[in-house]
């Protein structure tokens, strides 16, 4: 047996030399599903003799397919390169580039991919040019009406109005030969359904289909595998229920009935490696408020007790940000820590500031998943668009982006009447600069900034490789000249980027296949498809990150923070028993990516979007701890404002600075009434104040 064969349990065994037919393993958190996956390609591959290029397997994030690859890689050795591991979207641009004028829809395959940004940037110019007011006809709402729209396939629109914005930006996108994110899966699904040829190539070609985090597809992405699966029937599903965290983004649990009655076969595993007993004590105790759990399993580890998991409850944001942050010097300091082992985790976005701003000040080095990523910053959104326009300077889209970045007198006005111009007579804008009939600076700035184009894109035609790229463009489109006369931090900070952009190139070098343009266009693709902040190198830094996006990795030491009512559970799912469940799955997604060191801390106070706010704690807090002790969380010595989390129930006796012994009479919203002893009598105080203590 081979070495990575023999790390596997039976079980997992089993499922990873499990060659022909379909197989759906549904197991809970860390018991190896990834693991398993990853180990069944190298299998196929290095045991089995199947031809890499007739594999596919499909992972959640960029970052896990880079990940798997690597490790694949290390098993079945380098031929493995050619597996196809992809999301499903960058899956659907494989198909797309080779495939999408069979559509017949406008498309032609040298499309680009618009991200987010952009999308609303286009939606913003539609509602202006259509004269519509901007604060009945919102930008981001008409973005996901749109969404909705191409997705769902569900009519929200409110109005005319709204459709006919949805019809012009369609239109633009195909005038344009853009794609949006919906459009890359939209269109795969279409073409593999209506189009014979397509399908038939792709059904002949991937003998084996596996997917990874089964839980999250929806139901486009499980056409899709349907679809490309019919024929050899070998598809691989891995998934747990109990992590299923999108549906808010149509993730269809039902897609596991679905595979049932469609392929059939499951397995289960049910041992975990990851975690200790404690921390999985806390998962278990979490989901089993769950009614609605397909497959009902407590999850049991090999790896002995461990340490308890702790609560913490702070004064403030301010204090709650630097009691973890203490927390972290000392777990690197005094233990075996790395910062790279430790995560900390909140709901959303929003809740990251005072987290940033606090590592900053303690000199904790960090990268943030799913912030401003590195790829939405203006400066490196700008030397692409350049990059683009050099390849095709008939991009209008890109064209307009620089047109006067740096400034070089080409107002709006002129910027619009170009515009027209190119409408009117059916070109591109930059083929329109030939016929405006305007004269003075602008049109002179036009005939200067047309020759600097052909100049670089005639440079560009002979270089050799991708490394020589951004900071030529950088640096003749006097984009940097720009930066430098700026001379302020920020400007610095820009410049930084854009040699680190250099160094996402220089990496691009090593992983692309093709001549001088294929390779860069390969390279655009992976960097219109980045959604996380997948910078270089984010070795010895902690994480800061939301829930959804850990989905699937591990981390020695995990805070869970903002344990707090109103805001996790958010207040909005707490109408509906459905919403509180994905709430609840998503607080398991955190805990059960702890494997040594679990904290779940919470603040009595918290200025957020601008208000002061007094939350009580998180109901999951509640619900994980363990029922007979209290007093679980551990004494933290180096910060004041720290203290234990007592949770009261009515009975409970407690001593108080002040009022001294008291009953609890009753407790609701984390306010606790208490009788104490004459003269004080009945008290409201809020359960887990750092006055009270339970005796
Ligand atoms: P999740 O549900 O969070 O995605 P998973 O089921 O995919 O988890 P993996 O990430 O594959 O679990 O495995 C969890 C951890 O356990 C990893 O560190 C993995 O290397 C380890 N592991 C898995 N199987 C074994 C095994 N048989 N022996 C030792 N370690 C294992
Ligand atoms: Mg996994």
């Amino acid at each position: 047996m081979t070495d990575w064969l023999s790390k596997l349990n039976d079980q997992q065994r089993k499922a990873a030399t499990h060659v022909e037919g379909p197989l759906f393993v549904v197991a809970g958190a860390g018991t190896g599903k990834t693991r398993t996956l990853t180990t069944r390609v190298a299998y196929l591959i290095e045991q089995a003799g199947i031809s890499p290029e007739s594999i596919l397997a499909v992972t959640f994030t960029n970052k896990a397919a880079r990940e798997m690859k690597e490790r694949i890689i290390d098993m079945a050795g380098p031929h493995a390169v050619k597996t196809w591991i992809y999301t499903f979207h960058a899956f659907g641009v494989q198909v797309l580039r080779e495939f999408i004028d069979r559509l017949n829809q406008g498309y032609k395959k040298n499309f680009n991919i618009i991200d987010e940004d952009d999308a609303k940037a286009i939606i913003r110019d539609l509602i202006k040019s259509q004269n519509l007011d901007n604060k009945q006809y919102k930008v981001n709402d008409i973005r996901n009406k749109i969404s909705d729209y191409k997705y769902f396939k569900e009519d929200k629109f409110d109005d005319y109005h709204e459709r006919n914005i949805y019809q012009l930006y369609q239109k633009n996108l195909v005038e344009n030969n853009l794609l949006d994110f919906d459009d890359l899966q939209v269109l795969t699904h279409e073409l593999l359904l209506t189009d014979e040829v397509t399908r038939t190539y792709y059904q002949n070609k991937f003998q084996y289909i596996l997917v990874d985090e089964f839980q999250d597809t929806d139901h486009i992405q499980y056409e899709i595998i349907k679809l490309l699966g019919m024929k050899h029937r070998n598809v691989f599903v891995v998934g747990d229920p109990d992590q299923s965290i999108y549906g808010f983004r149509g993730a269809d649990y039902n897609n596991a009935n679905k595979f049932m009655k469609d392929f059939g076969n499951q397995v289960v595993l049910d041992l975990n490696y990851r975690s200790t007993t404690h921390i999985l004590s806390y998962a278990n105790r979490l989901i089993k408020r769950n009614q609605n759990r397909p497959f009902e399993k407590d999850l049991k580890s090999n790896l002995g007790d461990g340490i308890e998991p702790v609560i913490w409850s702070a004064q403030s944001d301010f204090n709650e940000a630097n009691m973890v942050a203490n927390e972290i010097k000392r777990l690197v300091s005094d233990y075996h820590y790395n910062y790279e082992d430790i995560a900390i985790l909140y709901r959303n976005n929003a809740l990251s500031r005072t987290f940033e701003d606090t590592m900053m000040k303690h000199n904790i080095p960090y990268v943030m998943y799913g912030g401003i990523s590195f790829y939405q910053r203006k400066e490196i959104k700008d030397v692409l668009a350049y990059i683009r326009v050099l390849l095709n300077p008939n991009l209008d889209f890109y064209f307009k982006r620089i047109i006067n970045v740096p400034k070089r007198a080409i107002g709006p006005t002129s910027v619009q009447k170009l515009e027209a111009k190119a409408k009117e007579l059916k070109i591109s804008m930059f083929e329109a600069i030939d016929h405006i009939d305007f004269s003075g600076k602008a049109k002179d700035a036009l005939h200067e900034f047309k020759s600097l184009i052909l100049e670089m894109s005639d440079k560009l035609n002979y270089m050799e490789s991708l490394e020589e790229i951004v900071m030529y463009v950088a640096y003749h489109s006097g984009y940097i000249a720009m930066l430098e006369e700026e001379k302020d931090d920020i400007s610095e900070d820009r410049i930084d980027n854009i040699k680190e952009l250099k160094s996402v190139f220089v990496q691009g070098e090593q992983f692309y296949e093709g001549n001088f343009v294929e390779r860069l266009q390969q390279l655009l693709d992976q960097i219109a498809l980045y959604s996380d902040l997948d910078k270089a190198d984010d070795r010895n830094a902690i994480k800061l990150s939301t829930f959804h996006q850990v989905k699937g990795l591990e981390f020695k030491v995990v805070f869970m923070t903002v344990m707090e009512d109103e805001i996790f559970p958010s207040p909005l799912s707490t109408f509906d028993p459905k919403d509180l469940e994905e709430e609840r799955r998503i607080a398991y997604v955190g805990v059960t990516r702890a494997k040594e060191r679990l904290y779940l801390t919470r603040s009595e106070s918290r200025l957020l979007y601008g208000n002061w706010m007094n939350p009580s704690p998180s109901r999951f807090l509640k619900e994980m701890r363990p029922v007979q002790e209290v007093f679980t969380s551990r004494k933290f010595e180096s910060s004041p404002t720290q203290k234990n989390t007592t949770f009261l129930n009515a009975g409970d006796k407690v001593n108080h600075i002040v009022f001294g012994e008291g009953i609890v009479v009753g407790v609701e919203d984390g306010i606790a009434t208490i009788a104490f002893k004459m003269p004080h009598g009945i008290k409201k105080l809020l359960e887990n104040h750092p006055s009270i203590k339970k005796i």
